[in-house]
C-alpha cells in the first residue's frame, strides 16, 4: 500500500482483511510503498508521517507485526536494484497498455507520465518479487499489475532459470468498493471516502451526502438497490439487514434519510474496535517505530538472499 495518509474503508474490504486473514497461514510481508506514493506526488513532504499513520491503521486492523513484518520500501535497497533489472524484461508499448494507469490518468487529470509512474508496476514486480511472493492480496485495479509481474518473472525465469514464483492474486467478495460520490472506487485522490479513523459524527455526516438511487426522488419512490453505493456499504457492514432493506427499498418503504442514518452506525460500529486499538498506537507511536525497525531488518534479510541468488544467476554463471 501507498502512504498516503489515514486508510479508508475501500482499503479495508479490499485489501487489509485479507491480509489479516492470511497472516496465520502465509508468511505476509506487508509492504509501506513510499517510493511508489512519488508517482502521483512529487510535493509530499509527509511520506513518513503518512507512513507512520497508515500502519497504526493495519495495526488497529488486526496486522500482527510479529508474525510478519511491516517495513518501507524505501529502506530495503534492494527494491530498486531488482527494479532496474526488471525494467530489461518489458516493453514500454506493454506498459502503455496498463488499465489501471488509464484509469488514474482520468481520475487525477493528468496531462502527462512521468517514467517512474509508467514503471509503477516494474517496482511493484520487485517489490513481491524479491519476497517470491506466491500469492498477492490487493483490490481489483491492481490485478493487471500482477498480471505484469507474472510475465517480468516468466520472462526472467527463461533467461536465467527457474528463481520467481508466478503470483496469483487473491480478491475479496468486495474487491472495488464504491466511492460516496457513486464514483466505481472509493479513492484518496478523488476525496470520496470514510476514513478508519473518523468518528460516528464524521460517519453520519460524510454518510448524509452518498449519491443514491437518482431516480429515487420522493421518500416513497421505488429505489434500485443495486445501483446505489449505499446498499453495497450495507452489503458488507449490515449483511444480515440486507433482504429487509433491499424489499423496503424496491417498495418505497425506506426512505434514503433512514436508510443512510443506519448504514453510518453500523460501519461506526464496525469501526469501533479499530478506533479503540488505534488510540493506543497514537499514544504510543514509539511502538510503532520499533515495529517499522524490526520488520525492516527482518524484510532486509529476506530481500539479500533473493539478490544475492539472482546476481549469481546473472552476473556470475
Ligand atoms: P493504494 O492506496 O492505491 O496503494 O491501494 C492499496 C490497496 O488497497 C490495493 O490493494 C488496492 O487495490 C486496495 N484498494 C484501494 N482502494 C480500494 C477500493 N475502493 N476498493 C477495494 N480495494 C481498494
Amino acid at each position: 500500500m501507498r502512504p498516503t495518509g489515514k486508510l479508508h474503508i475501500g482499503h479495508l474490504v479490499g485489501a487489509l482483511e485479507n491480509w489479516v486473514a492470511l497472516q496465520n497461514s502465509y508468511n505476509n510481508f506487508h509492504l509501506i510503498a513510499d517510493y511508489h506514493a512519488l508517482t502521483t506526488d512529487l510535493e509530499t513532504r509527509e511520506l513518513y508521517q503518512n507512513s507512520i499513520e497508515m500502519v497504526m491503521d493495519w495495526l488497529a486492523a488486526g496486522i500482527d507485526p510479529v508474525k510478519s513484518p511491516i517495513f518501507r520500501q524505501s529502506q530495503v535497497k534492494e527494491h530498486t536494484e531488482l527494479h532496474l533489472i526488471f525494467s530489461m524484461l518489458i516493453t514500454t508499448a506493454r506498459l502503455e497498455r496498463n488499465p489501471t494507469l488509464k484509469d488514474q490518468i482520468r481520475d487525477l487529470n493528468m496531462d502527462s507520465v512521468v517514467y517512474g509512474h509508467l514503471g509503477y508496476p516494474v517496482l511493484q514486480a520487485a517489490d513481491i518479487l524479491l519476497y517470491k511472493g506466491e500469492v498477492v492480496p490487493v483490490g481489483e485495479d491492481q490485478v493487471p499489475h500482477i498480471e505484469i509481474t507474472r510475465e517480468i518473472a516468466r520472462r526472467f525465469n527463461l533467461q536465467w532459470g527457474e528463481v520467481f514464483p508466478e503470483p496469483e492474486p487473491k480478491l475479496t467478495k468486495f474487491a472495488r468498493l464504491a466511492g460516496l460520490d457513486g464514483n466505481q472506487k472509493m479513492s484518496k485522490s478523488i476525496g470520496n471516502t470514510i476514513l478508519l479513523s473518523d468518528s460516528p459524527e464524521e460517519i453520519q455526516k460524510k454518510m448524509r451526502t452518498a449519491v443514491t438511487d437518482t431516480q429515487k426522488v420522493r421518500r416513497n419512490d421505488p429505489g434500485r438497490p443495486d445501483v446505489c453505493v449505499v446498499f453495497s456499504y450495507h452489503q458488507k457492514f449490515n449483511p444480515t439487514e440486507v433482504p429487509q432493506i433491499r424489499k423496503d427499498c424496491e417498495s418505497g418503504a425506506l426512505g434514503c434519510v433512514d436508510c443512510k442514518k443506519n448504514c453510518a452506525n453500523k460501519v461506526a460500529e464496525f469501526l469501533e474496535p479499530l478506533r479503540t486499538k488505534r488510540a493506543h498506537y497514537e499514544k504510543n507511536v514509539s511502538e510503532v517505530k520499533d515495529i517499522l525497525a524490526d520488520g525492516e531488518r527482518r524484510a532486509k534479510e529476506e530481500a539479500v538472499k533473493t539478490m544475492t541468488q539472482v546476481r549469481d544467476v546473472m552476473m556470475v554463471g
